[in-house]
C-alpha cells in the first residue's frame, strides 16, 4: 500500500493506494470482495444502502444448470454455458472453492420439474435423451417431494439447488465485513488519475488501480455519469408473486404443464414466513413473473390464482394472500432485450463493469475478473476509513 499527500486546492486529503474499489453489494460485490481477499488483493467495497437490497434479496436463490433454458428441446449457449456451476457452488458449499461457503446450508439440494400427465410432448424425449444424462432424472412417485406428494402427473429431478439469498449474504459478508462500508459512489466522488480512480469519501481519499462497477442497475447510472456511452444497459421487468396459505408444503419446482413457450409456466421456491403465523410462503416467478410485468398489481393477483389454479390443482387458491412485488434484472443489453447467456465483465480505463446476470453465474464472474487484473500490490496495513458499515438488507416477502 502507498500513501499520496496531495496538496492543490481540492485535494488536501492524504490517500492509500489499494488494488481495487467495488461499488455495489449485491452478490456481484461480496463475492467478488470475497474472492479477491483470498488471491490477496486489497480491496474496499462500498454499498449505498443495505447489503443485497438491489435484485439478490429478491433472487429466487436458485443456483441451476441452466436445464430451464433447454424448454425448447435442445440446449442453447446459456445451457451450456452455466452448466458446471452447481458444481462450482458445491465446492464452495464444502469449503473447497475459491470462495469459503462453508457452514452455508442450503435451502433444498434438489430443484424438480413437474407438469400434468400427457402435457410435456416432445420435451419427453428430450428429457430422455442421452444428451441429459446425470443432469435429469424422472421420478416414480413414490420418490416425489413432499410438496407434491398429491400430485397425480410427471415430476423430474434437476441436480439443482436453491439457497436462501440472506444467509448467503451474511456469510459472505462475515469474514469481509471491516471492509465494507455504507456510501453512495456518484460521479463527483471519483477522478482518473495516471494509476486509477480517485475516490472521495467525506475527509478522505483512496487510490484505486481499480474501479469496480458491481452496481446492479445503479452501474448504467454511473456510467452515464460518467460519462461513458458503452456498454451498455438493460433492465429487464419482473412481477413476482407472493403466496401465502395454510396449507403450503416446502417446494422447490418448476411447473411445465401445457407450457406454450421455453420458460417454466411457474418457478416455485419456499421460504420461511416470519411475518405471519404460517411456516411457509412461496416466492413465485418464471413466465408468471415475465408475463406480468405489464400488468398493474390487481391484474397480475387475478392472473397468479388461475395459474395457481391451474398448475397446482390439490389446493384451494381461495384460501390464498398474493402479494405482488416489482423487480427489474440489471443486465448487459442484449438484441431484443433478450436473456444474456454468461457473466458479463468488460474492462476499459481503470475499470471492470461485472454483472453477473444470474446469481448462478457469481463463480464464472469471479474467473473473469480475476483473468483481468493485474497481481495485487503489496498490503502492509490493513486500511480503515472513517464512514459506516453497511448492514445487511432482508428478503422483501418480510418487509
Ligand atoms: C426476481 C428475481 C429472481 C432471480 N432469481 C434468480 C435465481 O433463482 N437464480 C439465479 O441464478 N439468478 C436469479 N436472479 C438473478 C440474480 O439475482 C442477479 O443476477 C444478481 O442478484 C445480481 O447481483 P448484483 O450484485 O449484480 O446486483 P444487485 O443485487 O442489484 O446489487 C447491486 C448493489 O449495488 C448497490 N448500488 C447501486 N448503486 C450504487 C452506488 N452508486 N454506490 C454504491 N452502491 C450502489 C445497490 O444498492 C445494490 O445493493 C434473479 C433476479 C431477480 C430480480
Amino acid at each position: 500500500m502507498s500513501e499520496d499527500h496531495s496538496n492543490s486546492a481540492t485535494e488536501t486529503t492524504t490517500s492509500t493506494t489499494i488494488d481495487a474499489a467495488i461499488v455495489g453489494g449485491g452478490i456481484a460485490g461480496l463475492w467478488l470482495l470475497n474472492l479477491l481477499r483470498r488471491k490477496g488483493y486489497s480491496v474496499l467495497l462500498f454499498e449505498a444502502d443495505r447489503i443485497g437490497c438491489g435484485q439478490t434479496l429478491s433472487s429466487q436463490g436458485m443456483i441451476h444448470g441452466g436445464l430451464k433454458y433447454a424448454l425448447s428441446g435442445s440446449l442453447t449457449g446459456a445451457s451450456e454455458a452455466i452448466a458446471s456451476m452447481p458444481a462450482r457452488w458445491r465446492d464452495s458449499l464444502s469449503g473447497k472453492g475459491d470462495v469459503d461457503l462453508s457452514g452455508l446450508e442450503p435451502l433444498s439440494d434438489k430443484y424438480y420439474m413437474f407438469a400434468e400427465a400427457g402435457s410435456l410432448g416432445r420435451l419427453t424425449s428430450f428429457f430422455a435423451s442421452k444428451l441429459l444424462r446425470g443432469r435429469i432424472q424422472k421420478l416414480a412417485p413414490a420418490r416425489f417431494p413432499d410438496g407434491l406428494s398429491d400430485f397425480n402427473g410427471v415430476v423430474y429431478e434437476l441436480d439443482d439447488f436453491v439457497l436462501d439469498t440472506q444467509a448467503l449474504l451474511e456469510r459472505l459478508l462475515e469474514p469481509v465485513c471491516s471492509l465494507v462500508y455504507n456510501a453512495r459512489i456518484g460521479a463527483g466522488d471519483l477522478r482518473r488519475t495516471t494509476d486509477g480512480w480517485r475516490l472521495d469519501l467525506g475527509s478522505e481519499a483512496i487510490i484505486a488501480r481499480q474501479l469496480i462497477l458491481a452496481a446492479g442497475a445503479g452501474t448504467g447510472k454511473l456510467l452515464g455519469e460518467l460519462g461513458f456511452k458503452s456498454p451498455r444497459m438493460q433492465l429487464r421487468p419482473l412481477h413476482q408473486v407472493v403466496a401465502r396459505h395454510p396449507d403450503l408444503h416446502p417446494l422447490y419446482a418448476h411447473c411445465l404443464t401445457g407450457l406454450t413457450r421455453s420458460e417454466p409456466r411457474i418457478t416455485i421456491t419456499t421460504h420461511t414466513d416470519r411475518l405471519t403465523d404460517q411456516r411457509w410462503l412461496w416466492y413465485l416467478g418464471g413466465q408468471l413473473a415475465t408475463k406480468g410485468a405489464d400488468l398493474n398489481s390487481t391484474d397480475q393477483k387475478v392472473r397468479a390464482y388461475r395459474e395457481l389454479t391451474t398448475c397446482v390443482p390439490w389446493i384451494d387458491w381461495d384460501k390464498a394472500d398474493l402479494q405482488c412485488l416489482r423487480i427489474d434484472r440489471a443486465e448487459p443489453a442484449q438484441d431484443e432485450g433478450k436473456r444474456p447467456d454468461e457473466a458479463y465483465v468488460e474492462a476499459f480505463d481503470h475499470t471492470l463493469v461485472c454483472l453477473p446476470t444470474k446469481l448462478s453465474l457469481a463463480p464464472d464472474l469471479g474467473d473473469r475478473v480475476l483473468a483481468r487484473l493485474q497481481p495485487p500490490i503489496e498490503v502492509k496495513d490493513s486500511i480503515a476509513l472513517n464512514l459506516p458499515r453497511a448492514g445487511m438488507g432482508t428478503s422483501p416477502w418480510i418487509q
